[in-house]
């Protein structure tokens, strides 16, 4: 049921934010499964850990967001895959689930997947015996307001 709300909340919410917050929660949910992000020109890797304190995002992993929203993304991408955290801003790509295994994965916004996700290269997943990348308890709650206000009448 929470699925379907996110999922009505998407259509109707401000497209940049709803862009922005799905790019957060891709990276969010592929860093717990310990996928990096990848910076250029160096090619540095930076994992922020944990991804996750009590019910809100870590302070690491915060930092690390804003810094990204600071640079617009340019440079950055996760690991393994092509487009950068710039191109998963604009209003080219999406971010969808992957058939495979639910996870996040971008698609072109026309709804043509045009680039694996990022999952191929990991053996151990999907894998329902591990605990499942989420999102902090207030995330939800706050989409659960969202979805009030929504609410016809
Ligand atoms: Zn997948």
């Amino acid at each position: 049921m929470e699925v379907q709300w996110a999922k009505d909340i998407m259509n109707n919410s401000d497209r940049d934010m709803a862009a922005s917050e799905q790019v957060k929660r891709y990276l969010a949910y592929w860093f717990q499964l310990g996928k990096p992000l990848v910076v250029e020109p160096d090619q540095r890797t930076i994992l922020p850990q944990p991804i996750i304190v009590g019910n809100r995002y870590s302070p690491e992993f915060e930092s690390l967001w804003q810094q990204l929203l600071a640079l617009g993304g340019q440079g950055c991408y996760l690991e393994g895959t092509v487009q950068s955290i710039a191109d998963l801003l604009s209003s080219t790509w999406e971010i969808s689930d992957c058939a495979r295994c639910g996870m996040p994965v971008p698609i072109i916004s026309l709804g043509v997947s045009s680039a694996p996700c990022p999952c191929f290269d990991l053996p151990t997943w999907p894998n329902s015996d591990l605990p499942q990348p989420r999102l902090p308890v207030d995330e939800r709650s706050r989409l659960g307001q969202i979805r009030d206000r929504l609410r016809p009448g």
